[in-house]
């Protein structure tokens, strides 16, 4: 089981759940022309740290919370692993995405 990144986070990239995970698993990338961040399934240990960090609430504790998005995650997985770090934007940043709004 792994955490999961979900629609919310297309287009927002605030970055800082890849700040904090422990054990590097979160990798930047573009998906449908927007920006994105998956999880690594392989490699995160399920810690819960990026979770409440991000300010939009795109993380997800399980695959089973949204099995589209953790198929997405593992298949992006493999081209997103080796991009450079994203740079990250201020969790105080109005969102971009229509529909999202600041949660934490
Ligand atoms: S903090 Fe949220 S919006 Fe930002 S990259 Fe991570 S999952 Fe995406
Ligand atoms: S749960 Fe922990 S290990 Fe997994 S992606 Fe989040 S911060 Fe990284």
């Amino acid at each position: 089981m792994s955490y999961v990144i979900t629609e919310k986070c297309l287009g927002e990239r605030y970055g800082v759940c890849a700040t904090v995970c422990p054990v590097e698993c979160i990798h930047p990338g573009d998906h449908k022309g927007q920006e994105f961040m998956i999880i690594d399934p392989e490699v995160c240990i399920n810690c819960g740290l990026c979770l409440p960090e991000c300010p939009v609430g795109a993380i997800v504790a399980s695959e089973d919370e949204s099995p589209e998005w953790a198929k997405i995650n593992k298949d992006l997985t493999p081209s997103y692993k080796n991009n450079p770090t994203a740079p990250e934007r201020p969790k105080n940043d109005p969102p971009k995405r229509p529909g999202n709004k600041l949660v934490n």
